[in-house]
């Protein structure tokens, strides 16, 4: 291995996401899939992955930001798009000129897309968002009637959807979860009573996955776009993402002898070292020192010492891998080997930050399964 030989690499397998986005239109019950790819889709990379889930089927797809809708308008992407989080001096004009739909979370907000609408010389596509209990972005229940009746009366405006986002969904059995839906019921018989006619929609992955009663005319998958399930039961999700890296130097060392920074391990018996030149500039989290592993040879085998900025040591025992044998930090298996989520469970967090995590300069981004 020599001319592909990957230093630091996130592979992203498109089949796979493909698979996963066909997955969530057919437990969908006939609503519409917006493929959320905010944060340059979870670290996965917008553009691809956007052209793949509209392959797959995915007919919206919803960004935070609205350059992030932007870009993907740019970069040829013709589904309908939904940006919602932007700052107060945002511009709203070049989303209405490049038809992403907005979200107005106040009658502010509402009456400054309705300015830009203005300027751009064409009505905004607005989805009014109804905070149900999230209490993050969102228009309180007690300003939704001013809200409404705002969006109602303003021509500038096409109110195309009320909206709102769950917060419990991956605990199907939560209590907010029903509470949070009864709210976001009320809000839609209010908007419907001042005159619109919205679509709705509500459902994460998570949702998509346990609630077929919360589906309405839209869902909005993320996490499990990219294969990794949010609920507690076994779904048909293949994780897109594998990060890997391969040997760069291997050593035999004297029992007695310590490795890496601090000296933290030491080696019990003549064993053979492995080199790796990824550490954590490029997303090899620190404090998984003395308690990861690798896939290698077909096995996992545990990374000894500290783990640095730009390498880390796997202890092989008595077999002895070759330079440039593939080195596996996390992906999608075989079986046993080591996953985004066991990374996430040992650090305390989500997988959806490991992922999110891996967009790094010195990481390249390979992907398999483009369509021409
Ligand atoms: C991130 C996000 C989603 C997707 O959530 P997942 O849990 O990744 O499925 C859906 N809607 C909104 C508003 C979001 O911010």
């Amino acid at each position: 291995m020599t001319a592909g030989f990957p230093r630091a690499e996130v592979l992203i397998d498109l089949h796979a996401l493909r698979h996963n986005v066909t997955l969530l239109a057919e437990r969908a019950s006939g609503a519409e899939v917006m493929a959320v790819v905010k944060a340059d889709a979870y670290g996965h990379g917008a553009l691809p992955v956007a052209r793949a889930a509209v392959e797959a089927g995915a007919t919206w797809l919803g960004t935070c930001s609205l350059r992030e809708a932007l870009d993907l308008r740019e970069g040829g992407i013709t589904a309908r798009l939904l940006s919602w989080l932007d700052l107060p001096t945002a511009d709203f004009a070049p989303g209405v000129e490049a038809d992403v739909d907005l979200t107005a979370s106040s009658a502010g907000e509402l009456a400054r897309i309705a300015e830009a609408a203005g300027r751009a010389g064409k009505r905004a596509r607005v989805h009014l968002k109804i905070d149900t209990g999230l209490s993050r972005n969102g228009c309180p229940p007690a300003e939704w009637p001013e809200l409404v009746e705002a969006a109602a009366a303003e021509p500038r405006v096409e109110v195309v959807a009320v909206w709102s986002h769950l917060a419990c969904a991956d605990e199907p059995d939560h209590p907010s979860v029903d509470a949070q839906a009864k709210r976001f019921s009320e809000a839609y018989d209010i908007a419907r009573a001042a005159g619109l006619e919205p679509i709705r929609h509500l459902a994460n992955s998570a949702a998509v996955l346990t609630r077929p009663d919360l589906h309405f005319d839209l869902v909005r998958p993320g996490i499990a776009v990219y294969g990794l399930n949010p609920v507690p039961r076994p779904e048909d999700l293949r994780p897109v993402m594998t990060f890997r890296s391969a040997v760069a130097l291997t050593k035999r060392l004297p029992a007695g002898e310590s490795v890496s920074y601090g000296h933290t391990w030491t080696a019990e018996r003549d064993t053979t070292l492995a080199l790796v030149p990824v550490g954590y500039a490029d997303g090899v989290p620190r404090s998984l020192s003395g308690r990861m592993d690798v896939w290698l040879g077909g096995r996992r085998r545990p990374v000894a010492g500290r783990v640095c900025m730009d390498q880390l040591v796997v202890d092989c025992g008595d077999e002895a891998p070759a330079v440039g044998d593939e080195v596996v930090l996390f992906g999608p298996g075989p079986a046993g080997a080591p996953t985004a989520r066991e990374w996430a469970d040992k650090l305390g967090t989500i997988d959806y930050e490991i992922v999110t995590s891996m967009y790094r300069p010195r990481v390249r981004r390979r992907y398999r399964g483009e369509t021409a």
